[in-house]
Parts: C-alpha cells; structure tokens; sequence
C-alpha cells in the first residue's frame, strides 16, 4: 500500500523518489562521505543566494536577481542578506556516521582499526552545495593536483551537530581517472545554472514545473502533503539543504 508521495513515485513508472537531486549533506562531527567529483574546478558553479524563508520556514534557497542584473525583491527584506555558495556535482560512494545510524553498517577505521564508525553504501549522485567558505579544500586540492577529478575523496566535517561553524575537510583518498559510466552519467545531469535557479529539481534535468503538478495531482488523491518528496529517507522535508548549521555565510 502507498505510503505517501515517496511510495507513489517510486512506483512510478519514470522510476521516481531516487530522481531527486539530493545534497551532501554532514551533520555531525567526523562525519564523512568518499566521493569523486564529476564536476572539475573551472565548472563550479558560483551564486549568490538568499534563504527563501516562506511564514518562517526555509523552502531553500534563491537566486539573488541582482547577480543577473535585476532589481531583486528578497534584498529589501530584512535579515536576508545574499551570500555566495558554490555548486559541484559528485558521486558519493560511502557515507560514515560516528553513531548507529539506519542501513549504516559497523566498520573499523584507521591503522590501528581501533576507531568504530557506521558505514552506509550510497553509490549514487550528489549534488555538493556549500557557501563559499568551505571552498578551502577544493582550492587546495587543485593547487596540489590541478584538476578535482583525477581521483576520490574523503570529505569530513568538524563541529559537532547544530554547530554554527563547522568546517570542512577535503582529503585525496586515491588516484584514479573517471570510470567511464561515471562519466556518461555525467553528462546526463542538468546545468549546475538550472539546478541554482530552481528550474529543475530533478537529476534528468525535468522541468520543476512539471514536478509541481505531479504533487498536485498526488495531493488530490488523499495522499499526506506532509511527505516527503525528494525521496530522503532522513527525515528531511524539503530536497534542499537547510545548512542552517552554517550561519551567516
Ligand atoms: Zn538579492
């Protein structure tokens, strides 16, 4: 039986919840995900966005219109200063939690295989999405190897959950070139511009529109508007990445 929007589009024959763009996201001290770019360091994308807050809830983040040269509403509102984040697309392979976490197995870590972590198998497409002050470990990692995108990753954040300045560390793991389905598969992902702007929230690139009728039309057959639909299994209720934990920008 459907549970919802998530169950709905799962089933669905487009293949469904997993589509959604979803970030990397770390929320506790020594977290840390491995991962490869697909995106290399002159691709990022960079954008300047405010906290799109709707009746005092965040519902992601916008565009700052004046970036493109308008005049931009969200400027003129009160304690919703712009700030810059940077856009990557990533593959993560392993995500570490330091405490039981679901479908996150026990593994030990480091030389002495004294230090215990859970260890979840994610093998799929991220989109990294930070403000600019985390941008320190991509730009040492070109200085050192020029190119983000010859080898694998171990992403690492230090400060612990709700932390209003954590930090985050980019270390190489391993040498290596791009698999090639990896790197069909990223080609296959939307503009970096389209995903900032909103116009997508999918990673086949579909229109966000169309996706806003689609919950329309789920919601007009009883299903709870309180589901998910990014398909997250981490009791996250918007497909953005609230980085509240990282204040002002
Ligand atoms: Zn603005």
């Amino acid at each position: 039986m459907p549970r919802g929007l998530t169950a709905l589009q799962e089933s669905s024959p487009e293949g469904g919840g997993s589509d959604y763009i979803r970030n990397i996201k770390l929320l506790d001290d020594r977290e840390f995900t491995t991962l490869r770019f697909l995106t290399d360091a002159e691709n990022l994308y960079y954008e300047s966005f405010h906290r799109n807050m709707v009746d005092g809830a965040f519902k992601g983040f916008k565009v700052c219109l004046k970036s493109t040269g308008q005049p931009c509403p969200m400027c003129a509102m009160k304690d919703n200063r712009p700030s810059t984040q940077f856009l990557a697309w990533v593959y993560e392979y392993d995500h570490f939690f330091q405490a039981p976490t679901e479908n996150a197995e026990e593994v030990t870590l480091g030389k002495s295989k004294s230090r215990k972590a859970y260890k979840r198998t994610v093998n799929e497409i991220r989109l990294m999405r930070y403000s600019n002050a985390h941008r320190g470990g991509l730009v040492g990692a070109v200085e050192e190897y020029d190119t983000l995108t010859d080898r694998t990753f171990k992403w690492v954040r230090d400060g612990k959950r709700g932390s209003t300045r954590p930090t985050y560390d980019l270390r190489s793991l391993k040498e290596g070139a791009i698999p090639d389905e990896l790197k069909l598969l990223a080609e296959t992902l939307p503009d970096l511009e389209e995903v900032a702007f909103g116009r997508t929230e999918r990673l086949d690139g579909a229109p966000a529109e169309e996706q806003k009728e689609k919950i329309e039309k789920y919601a007009t057959r009883d299903v709870s508007p309180d589901t998910s639909v990014d398909g997250d299994d981490d009791n996250d209720d918007t497909p953005y990445d609230d980085d509240e934990d990282d204040g002002p920008f």
